[in-house]
């Protein structure tokens, strides 16, 4: 982990996450020059409810956290997934109050980290970073809304749609490095029932589930797949804060084409 100063950190392909990149002069610079650039590791707990959430992780690359809440017995289930487009740890809260849901990477990669305590100061003092992170825990609030609901009445093969298409935007390839274990525990279900309906979306020509990734073969189809919430929550993203949530290739394909 290296101290970098300058705002060059935010200027690395490598270490792009669209809030930062939303930031402007010089609350960017100001930003800059108390972030760390870190690797984040597969299964790394970034804070346990309960803890004093210090510090603010801002995932880049394909690099994505997660939120999952478990229960006394164990059983646990991610209540949001946090990539490129967002920043998880002490964003709702104001300062340092306990967390109240496990933070936890699913997909490896870098990282911008900042302490909750800079962040605060900055917030303190500039309206236009302030409003930019009341407006991001307003689309962090949306997404873990219509989880509620959509864990409460859709099925699952719609459910399962949903992720894929989360966790495909936010990496940004058709190669998905999650494996079956992993997807199972973010939507709370036993790993066999996962690969019923995993195989299910492949008979379709719509994924193909290897050893450690999912391969999208079929972006159309798991939107046709999924459940109405996908596009719930990347539509409220995009209205509250434009042009942030992360554009898919093919996506940027066609409006390059335009
Ligand atoms: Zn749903």
């Amino acid at each position: 982990m290296t101290l970098v100063a300058a705002n060059d950190v935010f200027q690395q392909s490598r270490f792009r996450n669209g809030l930062l990149d939303a930031l402007k002069q010089p609350d960017a610079e100001l930003l800059g020059s108390v972030a760390e650039r870190v690797s984040l590791a597969r299964g790394h707990v970034l804070f346990e409810p309960g803890d004093s959430v210090t510090v603010v992780h801002f995932p880049c690359g394909p690099t994505i956290a997660a939120l999952i809440v478990t229960m006394e017995n164990g059983d646990a289930v991610e209540t949001a997934t946090i990539g490129r487009e967002g920043a998880i740890g002490g964003i709702v809260s104001q300062g340092h109050l306990p967390a109240f849901a496990r933070g936890v990477v699913q997909v490896a990669g870098p990282a911008i980290r900042i302490e909750t305590a800079r962040l605060q100061d900055l917030k303190s003092r500039s309206v236009a970073v302030r409003n930019l992170f009341a407006r991001y825990a307003d689309c962090l609030l949306a997404q873990i809304l219509q989880s509620v609901a959509c864990n409460a009445l859709h099925p699952m093969e719609g459910r399962c749609a949903r992720w894929l298409l989360s966790l495909h935007d936010r990496i940004g390839a058709d190669d998905l490095p999650v494996t079956q274990q992993t997807l199972a525990e973010m939507l709370g279900v036993q790993r066999t029932y996962l690969s019923r309906v995993l195989g299910a979306l492949s008979r379709r020509g719509l994924v193909r589930a290897g050893r450690g990734t999912i391969q999208v073969l079929s972006r159309e189809g798991l939107e046709r797949a999924s459940c109405e919430c996908y596009a719930a929550v990347r539509l409220h993203y995009e209205g509250v804060l434009g042009g942030i949530y992360p554009t898919i290739p093919a996506e940027a394909e066609a409006e390059a084409g335009r």
